[in-house]
C-alpha cells in the first residue's frame, strides 16, 4: 500500500513538475527526435523526493518510516559504484542513449538521475531548512519555480534553476552544483543530517571478504553476471558472462558463493577456475576487507534542544511518535 501510495503521488506532481514547470529542452516536445536536457535530475529526482514525501504529511506512514526509506535510497546509491564516475547532470543528458538500455557494465559507470536526483534533493532540503531555521524548505523551491515558469509555461535553463534554488536558501550554491551535481564527489549526508540531531550509520551485517562480483544461477551453471571496476574480481580479469566453476579446486555454485567466501579472511588469495568463452581458465586473487552494505539514518545519541526542535518541525513529530521518543 504505501509502494502504491508512492506511485500515485509520483505521478500526481508530474502534474505540476514536468507538465508545467520543465526545462528548456523539453519545451515544446519534438516526437520526431531525441530532446535532451540536464535537468531530468530536477524533473524525476525531486519528484521522488516528494513521492515519498507526500505520504509521510498525509500520514500514510510516520517519520522513522519515511527515514527508513530515504535510507534504504541511500543504501542503493552508495552500492553503485558508478556514483564515482558519471555526474547526475551527465546522467540526465544521457537519458536517451543509456539509462533505458542497461548492459553488464552500466553499473560501473553510470548513476540514476531518478536515484542521485531523489537524494540531492533530499540534501538541498536539509541546506536550506538548516539556512532558514525550518522557515523555507525545497517546497519553497518548487512555488517560485511554478510562479516564475510553470504558470506562464516558460521553459527553465539550469542556471535559472539553480538561481531559484540560491534564492530560497539564501546563499551561493556554486560549490554544492560542482560537487554534486555537475561532480562525482560523495554526497555529505553527515553533515547535511547533523543539525538535525541525525547521522548515517554505516554497517555490514554480514561481512564477507570483498571478491567484487555476481553470479546467477543459468540453466545449472554459475554464471558472472556484473564485476565491480576496480575489484580483485577485474583485477584477476573475470568478465560478465564467464561461467564459474570452483574455488580452490572445490564446485561452487551461485547459490553458495557468499557461504563459500564466508569461509576466508580479507588479504586470503584464493584460485578461482572458471569458463571464459568456453575456454577453461584459472586466476588466483586477494580477497578484500568486507565492503558496507547497509547505510541508515539514525538519532544521534546526545541531542541539543536546537537539533531536536529542528527534527520535529522537519518531519512533522508528535510527542507519541517513535521517533521522538528516541529523539529526547
Ligand atoms: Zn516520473
Amino acid at each position: 500500500m504505501p509502494k502504491f501510495m508512492s506511485l500515485v503521488a509520483h505521478e500526481f506532481f508530474h502534474l505540476w513538475n514536468v507538465k508545467r514547470i520543465r526545462p528548456k529542452g523539453l519545451e515544446v516536445f519534438n516526437y520526431d527526435r531525441e530532446n535532451y536536457t540536464d535537468s531530468l535530475w530536477f524533473c524525476e529526482g525531486t519528484t521522488s523526493f516528494y513521492d515519498l514525501v507526500i505520504p509521510l504529511r498525509a500520514g500514510i506512514y510516520d517519520a522513522q518510516c519515511y527515514l527508513k526509506k530515504v535510507s534504504e535510497a541511500i543504501t542503493q546509491l552508495q552500492t553503485t559504484p558508478g556514483r564515482k564516475v558519471q555526474p547526475l547532470s551527465e546522467s540526465s543528458f544521457d537519458a536517451w542513449i543509456k539509462l533505458y538500455r542497461p548492459d553488464a557494465n552500466s553499473k560501473n559507470a553510470q548513476i540514476s538521475y531518478y536515484l542521485k536526483g531523489e537524494l540531492v534533493s533530499f540534501l538541498l532540503d536539509l541546506l536550506i531548512r538548516t539556512q532558514s531555521n525550518n522557515a523555507r524548505s525545497l517546497d519553497d523551491v518548487m512555488r517560485q519555480m511554478w510562479q516564475q515558469f510553470g504558470q506562464p509555461e516558460i521553459g527553465f535553463t539550469r542556471e535559472q534553476l539553480k538561481s531559484v534554488f540560491e534564492s530560497v536558501a539564501g546563499m551561493d550554491l556554486t560549490p554544492f552544483w560542482a560537487d554534486y551535481i555537475d561532480g562525482t564527489v560523495e554526497l555529505p549526508f553527515g553533515e547535511m543530517l547533523a543539525p538535525f540531531g541525525l547521522a548515517l550509520k554505516i554497517e555490514t551485517p554480514n561481512p564477507i571478504p570483498y571478491l567484487g562480483l555476481t553470479a546467477k544461477a543459468e540453466h545449472g551453471s554459475a554464471i558472472i553476471k556484473f564485476v565491480e571496476a576496480g575489484s580483485p574480481a577485474e583485477q584477476a580479469g573475470l568478465e560478465p558472462g564467464d561461467e564459474l566453476l570452483a574455488i580452490d579446486g572445490f564446485r561452487v555454485t551461485a547459490e553458495q558463493l557468499s557461504d563459500r567466501l564466508q569461509g576466508y579472511q580479507p588479504g586470503d588469495t584464493i584460485c578461482m577456475t572458471v569458463f571464459h568463452q568456453d575456454v577453461l581458465h584459472q586466476s588466483s586473487l586477494t580477497l578484500g576487507s568486507p565492503m558496507p552494505s547497509h547505510f541508515n539514518i539514525a538519532v544521534m545519541t546526545q541531542t541539543t534542544p536546537q537539533q531536536k526542535s529542528l527534527l520535529r518541525e522537519w518531519l512533522g513529530i508528535q510527542p507519541n511518535d517513535p521517533i521522538d521518543v528516541l529523539a529526547v
